[in-house]
């Protein structure tokens, strides 16, 4: 689909960008191909994960605050519905193509299976740097993307959230401009919205909390024991930050970060929390004083138990994944393993917590929020929390001993579980007409 495509994928001085990593349709195209072998009298049905079942691209125009007219160019992509709406974050980003957008939307699919959520999978996104936006600005340019995508979108059709560069007033307002279109409410369309608007209790933090059940999990069964454990994590945000608060709460030793503004390092374990009220004040963690910078060569060769990258996709390429010295990759971004890197690490015997199964916690509270909504009745935080608990061990459970039966990747087992959901969902329901 390269041909679709309006500008290259990696303009330049764009941080954590990799102008060498492979399309993330190509590299999820791959994923599939590898998962095929195993889907035994369901194969038949697996050409269906190769083709979105719908992608719209619309033109987002909006007069910018100097009154010019400025035109971006938006994605809603479908990628299959057999089982339930469509489900998946909304990205605001300067590299986002619709070829990225079509992989973390079959990327949703396989993470939604996996955890058993009644969703199909989706996602979009606008290619603009939020950086560079007032807040009036990205105000109107969602407030139009929400009514392009608006004919595809609805509580029981498609469900947007929030993902790279999109927060919960992203969320509020694509909810009022929906509801101002059907002309009632809708507090269903989106979830991850601020709690006064139907949003769930624990939502914020539910991603980097299913990062750091993962790994504890994958920990528990390798004996890589959280207290104690070196810990190096890219991206400092909603998922990163979150995720390293709870690492650093249970007594493991951050001891390198990187975002979009630093590359940093301290080998006696940096102070979380001083470096996230340092990220409030200052919007990076450029200038913590808490810590040492280094180079981006030297971050993915400091020595961990545990790596979480937890930033953008492919990140970890052959070359990288021949030099990083951890045990446990634990998955907080989509898409950050390269499938070709992905062999390396397991000969290397490190073993990966695939992102459909690592980062699932925020789309599965999402799930509980989208719940809470049609009730109109709201959990406790504890009970979010300890069902988010108990839907994630689970789902870990089921992998793990799969991978152990089929001596397969954690990946390539998430992947079988997921996809025979789908497929068995595709065949019960049959080809219409
Ligand atoms: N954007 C998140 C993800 O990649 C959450 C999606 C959702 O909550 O729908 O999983």
């Amino acid at each position: 689909m390269s041909n679709t495509e309006t500008t290259t994928r990696q303009p330049a001085g764009l941080s954590f960008l990799n102008p060498a990593a492979p399309e993330p349709w190509a590299s999820f195209l791959e994923q599939i191909d590898r998962v095929a072998p195993h889907m035994g009298g369901l194969a038949k049905w697996v050409e269906t994960l190769k083709h979105p079942k719908r992608i719209m691209i619309v033109d987002v125009p909006i007069h910018r605050d100097d009154g010019t007219v400025a035109h971006y160019e938006g994605y809603r992509v479908q990628h299959n519905l057999s089982r339930g709406p469509g489900k998946g974050g909304v990205r605001f980003h300067p590299a986002v193509t619709l070829n990225e957008v079509m992989a973390l939307s079959g990327w949703m699919t396989i993470k939604n299976a996996a955890l058993n959520l009644p969703y199909g999978g989706a996602k979009g996104g606008i290619r603009l740097d939020p950086r560079a936006h007032s807040r009036d600005e990205l105000e109107r340019i969602t407030r139009r993307y929400t009514s392009e995508i608006g004919v595809v979108i609805g509580p029981g059709k498609d469900i947007p959230a929030p993902d790279v560069g999109t927060n919960e007033q992203t969320m509020a307002w694509m909810m009022d401009t929906y509801s101002m279109n059907v002309g009632s409410t809708s507090t269903g369309v989106v979830t991850g919205k601020p709690i006064s608007l139907g949003g769930s209790l624990g939502r914020h933090e539910a991603t980097g909390r299913g990062v750091f059940i993962a790994a504890r999990e994958a920990g528990r069964r390798s004996n890589v024991p959280i207290e104690g454990a070196h810990v190096v994590v890219q991206g400092f945000g909603n998922v990163g930050g979150i995720a390293a608060r709870m690492f650093h709460a249970a007594g493991a030793r951050v001891v390198a970060l990187q975002d979009h503004s630093a590359t940093i390092a301290n080998e006696r374990g940096i102070d979380i929390p001083a470096a996230l009220a340092h990220v409030e004040q200052n919007g990076g963690l450029e200038g913590f004083p808490g810590a040492t910078p280094i180079s981006v060569d030297d971050f993915w060769a400091v020595p961990s138990h545990y790596l979480v990258p937890a930033a953008l996709e492919g990140q970890i390429l052959p070359e990288r994944a021949r030099s990083i010295q951890t045990r446990i990759v634990v998955e907080g971004a989509n898409g950050p393993t390269t499938p070709a890197a992905d062999d390396i690490l397991r000969d290397r015997g490190i073993l990966v917590v695939p992102d459909v199964l690592a980062n699932a916690g925020g789309v599965t509270v999402s799930y509980f929020e989208w719940v809470q909504d049609f009730s109109s009745f709201f959990w406790s935080e504890d009970e979010i929390n300890s069902r988010l608990e108990r839907i994630m061990i689970g789902a870990f459970d089921a992998i793990w001993k799969l991978a152990d039966e089929r001596k397969v990747s954690l990946r390539t087992a998430t992947f079988i579980i997921a996809c025979q959901r789908v497929l068995a969902a595709r065949e019960q329901r049959g080809l219409y007409p």
